[in-house]
């Protein structure tokens, strides 16, 4: 019987042989985006799929159409490839999240599928098999959907999108093709198969192509994101470089104030560090530097910006942190360090570091008196000063709040400040408050 009813043989296998072609197109792009980006966790999945998806609507579009001898048994398997082609690419977002894949349960589900597609065709009922593909496949292409629903990244919103959009170009084509199955019914479906799948393939282009462009995409971002978090932070200790605090330290300080928050500024150096490189070498000076940075890493919250601005000099910028509670952190960080056992491999090390900390509240951000800029030079000279008073210590720059704070006076930075401490003594590179 002739199947094609409504379209000739060449429109037919043109259409199949260009959705193939497609498939090779998004087939390549994965593969170069894989080799490129091998951190990147989902794109083995999304390859296979593009790569079963290829091989099964081929054979299943085949077998449709020459509808007799070995090929009738050929539809049941090339749709089960199909199917386990739409399960991995909900699998590939499940990985790319992180998620542990049920890969395991998508293939036991298609061969289950595969099983009642040949035991319909084995009791010659050849309509109860395509017909119950697009019901699997419209099933299959439903749960993408919904793992894509699921799929949320902050900033991805319109991936989110654009990949739920395409599972449900999907899912139409398979209802309805379905439908048209349906409504045919088991006696005159041969003259409306053609029909159906050509609705089929037209939403499969659309949603296809979609979709392995957004999965492009989707990599692209990541990889993107990746060299950007690259570029901003220091390889060795995971804190911020220079760079990256630039771009986000005076966002923050300006936000801060924005909400009516204070400000406190650490400037951290390890003591005596040269003299770790020299004795123990320059591996061993990293693991000190390591060490400090896991600590930070551990003790600040969220919002807190960590930097490594020099060798083995670091910075943080605390929001919504008044004096004494800059205190308590900054000397709970000193303790730390100082009895921390940093282990070299041969041996156990300990260092210890000098803090100098500056304090701005919301008003002074506010009226501009006080800058990021400020606060750095001003945390910089309570560190010198620290140093100076003997290392292992912390020291406040003793801007007019801090002094008036409850802060023990031996913390202060700048000496002499019993004795009348003046706004001259505020302002830096005025040597005069730190003798
Ligand atoms: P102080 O107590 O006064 O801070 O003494 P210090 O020896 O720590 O101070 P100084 O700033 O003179 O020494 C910094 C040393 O840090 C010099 C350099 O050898 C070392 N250094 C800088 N960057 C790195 C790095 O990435 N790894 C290692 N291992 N050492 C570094
Ligand atoms: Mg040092
Ligand atoms: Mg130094």
């Amino acid at each position: 019987m002739n199947v094609f009813y409504n379209l000739t043989i060449a429109q037919y296998w043109g259409l199949l042989l260009a959705l193939c072609v497609l498939s090779l197109i998004i087939l390549a792009l994965l593969a170069v985006l894989r080799h490129e980006s091998r951190h990147i966790r989902g794109p083995g999945h999304w390859l296979a799929a593009v790569a079963l998806m290829m091989v099964g609507t081929g054979l299943a579009g085949v077998a449709v159409a020459q509808a007799q001898g070995v090929w009738v048994w050929m539809y049941a398997p090339a749709s089960a490839i199909q199917l386990l082609g739409i399960g991995l690419f909900g699998e590939g977002l499940r990985r790319h999240q992180g998620l542990p894949s049920r890969a395991a349960t998508v293939v036991m589900l298609s061969v289950l599928a595969m099983l009642v597609l040949l035991g319909l065709t084995a009791s010659g009922r050849q309509y109860g098999a395509v017909s119950s593909m697009s019901l699997f496949a419209g099933l299959a292409w439903a749960r993408f959907v919904w793992l894509s629903v699921r799929f949320r990244r902050p900033g991805y919103g319109a991936i989110r999108f654009g990949l739920v959009a395409s599972g449900l170009f999907l899912l139409l084509g398979w209802t309805v093709r379905g439908v048209v199955l349906l409504h045919a019914g088991p006696t005159a479906w041969r003259e409306l198969i053609s029909l159906a799948n050509i609705g089929l393939i037209f939403f499969s282009f659309i949603g296809a192509g979609m979709l392995g462009l957004l999965l492009v995409l989707l990599i692209n971002f990541r990889l993107a994101e990746r060299l950007r978090s690259m570029a901003l932070r220091d390889a060795l200790t995971g804190a911020l470089n220079r760079r990256g605090f630039e771009e986000r330290a005076a966002r923050l300080v300006a936000l801060s104030a924005q909400m009516g928050q204070s400000v406190t500024v650490l400037m951290l150096d390890i003591d005596h560090f040269k003299r770790v490189n020299d004795e123990h070498g320059h591996a061993v000076g990293d693991l000190v530097l390591k060490a400090l940075a896991q600590l930070v890493h551990r003790a600040k919250r969220e919002t807190d910006l960590f930097a490594r601005l020099g060798g083995e000099e670091f910075c943080l910028v605390l929001p919504g942190t008044d004096v004494p509670g800059a205190r308590v952190f900054a000397e709970r960080l000193r303790h730390s360090f100082e009895v921390l056992e940093i282990d070299t491999g041969s041996r156990f090390l300990r260092c210890t570091v000098s803090i100098g900390v500056a304090y701005a509240s919301a008003a002074m951000l506010q009226s501009r008196r006080v800058d990021l800029v400020d606060l750095l030079h001003q945390a910089d000279e309570a560190l010198y000063e620290a140093k100076r008073a003997g290392r292992n210590r912390l020291r406040f720059y003793a801007s007019p709040e801090v002094v008036s704070s409850r802060l023990d006076s031996r913390l202060f930075a700048t000496t002499g400040l019993s004795s009348g401490f003046g706004p001259s003594s505020l302002v830096w590179g005025d040597s005069s408050g730190v003798q």
